[in-house]
């Protein structure tokens, strides 16, 4: 089947789940055993995630390939259950770059280089070249941002040429607010969008509406009155209790009929059978089980406002719960509010505690005392990436004696080390895609360790993003003070994973979350979830 293409805008305002919406789509098709790939555009002029700010653009996510890229990508993983790669993300800051270095080899000798015709000829030709490279039957289109922004303008601008010529399905991801007093769901701001995309010459196949009730019947009719579109291409995308749930959703709604008729596909069955194993681990999710207990779990990190900052964390304490019996309670700590308070204060009645990933000196102090509260008090910790590398700290200052003893990153003074740059990372003065990055292979070199018994294999492979390393220099002394070095890279150089031999304390230079999938949860923290059930 030649390559079809559906594009998800985003109207009225941002935020509004478009990633969840793209994911959706993609489960879908592969209920019907469709080959898909999602492509995500994002205007920004940054090349790539590396160097943004959690706090202002939510967490960076990491894929395989090393590339650094925005927090759709997980989403869009943990509903495919697969691996992305570099090729799905386009930044206006990668197409600027690629423009330019076309430029100066001569590629446009004579001409001036336009928005048009230039860069959305070459975005055009980024779509075709993907679909040929992967030959999948459907790419589903992200936009990043609003329509009417100056930013995806010309993004959209070529996604209409390209329409002229491909199979093009356009979904309108909308917003109806609805206020309080007048009680009445507002389809105006719907309208205004979906006529700004019809003045750049785009008419939207399908609206999405989201909003915090399901859609009504008065407003579903406006709709359809005012864009033309038959009213079963409106679709409702109201408040779930969890974004698992929207596939099934809009395939009560027909969704999935309509979308193949629209491009004139027909003949396949949904697998059903695919289709019942995705509904009931979502149900495990959402409902929970009789079974089921629960968990208080406590996540010390510092982007604790801006819960975005820690997606990957959330979601994979979500799947391991949901696999493992329990139905977690997550308790968000910013760690600060541990420097000036007695952590028993704070932490007392947790079942576990976890310190995940995160850069710079704020807060830090709190997350040691964090991690010492959870060695001391025997409650199960599982430490990601800076988890781990405090848990080396608090281990080295309470229990080998190492007094202030710090990473580099904190105190490029300290006398104890126990966490540096590595060789190869001094001297870099560019920023960008410098850190230690994407899978690696680790091997467990311990059968009885937590980490053996998690993957239940010796080689295992995980996602990294992080410039510092334990130092090796303090390792025999940890070993005889009863940390274990359960894992390594392949080489032995450098440290994976690190366990306390009393109690469940467990924590990776890795980013396990990054791998975590409904279908299949991180095996660590199905390791620490099951801890803190058996905890109590
Ligand atoms: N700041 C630490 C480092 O660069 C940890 C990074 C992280 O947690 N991702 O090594």
């Amino acid at each position: 089947m030649q390559t079809k293409f559906i594009v998800v805008l985003g109207s009225v305002m941002s935020g509004l789940g478009k990633g969840v919406v793209t994911s959706s789509i993609l489960k879908i098709l592969t209920l019907y055993n469709y080959k898909v790939l999602p492509i995500k555009f994002d205007g920004y002029l940054n090349y790539d995630c590396g160097t943004m700010n959690p706090y202002r653009h939510g967490e960076v996510f990491v894929l395989d390939d090393k590339s650094e890229v925005d927090m759709d990508f997980g989403t869009y993983e943990r509903f495919l259950n697969s691996s992305l790669t570099k090729d799905s993300s386009i930044t206006g800051g990668k197409l600027f770059n690629g423009i330019i270095e076309k430029e100066r080899v001569g590629e446009y000798l004579g001409e001036d280089v336009q928005i048009v015709p230039h860069l959305t000829g070459f975005i055009q030709q980024k779509l075709l070249d993907f679909a040929k490279k992967t030959r999948v039957d459907f790419v589903v289109i992200e936009v990043g941002g609003t329509v009417g922004d100056l930013e995806n303008g010309y993004f959209i601008e070529a996604l209409r040429e390209f329409s002229l010529t491909n199979d093009v399905v356009f979904i309108d991801v909308t917003y109806l607010p609805k206020i309080a007093v007048v009680g009445e769901q507002k389809t105006k701001p719907a309208q205004f969008a979906f006529r700004t995309l019809m003045s750049v010459g785009i008419r939207p196949d399908f609206l999405v509406c989201r909003g915090a009730e399901s859609l009504s019947d008065n407003a579903r009719k406006k709709l359809s009155v005012q864009t033309s579109l038959p009213k079963e291409y409106i679709l409702d995308d109201p408040d779930m209790t969890s974004a698992y749930l929207l596939p099934d959703y809009l395939l009560k709604q027909g969704f999935d009929k309509l979308l193949f008729s629209k491009f004139g596909v027909t003949g396949r069955k949904i697998d059903s059978k695919n289709l019942d194993k995705w509904n009931k681990s979502v149900n495990n999710i959402v409902s929970g089980n009789e079974k089921m207990k629960r968990a208080r779990i406590a996540i010390v990190g510092k982007y604790i406002d801006l819960k975005d900052s820690y997606v990957s964390v959330r979601e994979a304490i979500l799947h391991a719960g949901a696999m493992s019996s329990v139905e977690p309670e997550i308790i968000w700590i910013e760690s600060e509010t541990l420097e000036n308070r007695p952590a028993s204060e704070v932490l007392g009645g947790m079942d576990g505690i976890l310190v995940p990933g995160g850069f710079g000196k704020r807060g830090i102090e709190g997350m040691i005392k964090a991690i010492q509260y959870a060695r001391e008090n025997r409650i199960p910790y599982l430490g990601l990436c800076l988890g781990m590398q405090l848990m080396s700290i608090e281990f080295a200052r309470n229990v080998c004696g190492l007094r202030g003893a710090n990473s580099t990153e904190f105190n490029p003074k300290t006398k104890y080390n126990v966490i540096d740059i590595l060789p190869s990372q001094i001297g870099l003065d560019k920023k960008g895609a410098t850190m230690r990055l994407g899978a690696w292979d680790m091997s467990i070199n311990k059968k009885n360790s937590i980490a053996f018994s998690a993957y239940g294999k010796r080689v295992v492979s995980e996602r990294h993003r992080h410039r510092y390393e334990f130092n090796n220099k303090f390792r025999n002394m940890f070993e005889k003070n009863g940390l274990v070095v359960s894992a390594t890279t392949k080489d032995g150089k450098l440290v994976e994973i690190i366990e306390w031999t009393d109690g469940f304390g467990v924590a990776t230079q890795a980013h396990p979350e990054l791998k975590s999938r409904i279908e299949s949860p991180a095996p660590l923290f199905s390791a620490f979830i099951t801890a803190c059930k058996n905890r109590q």
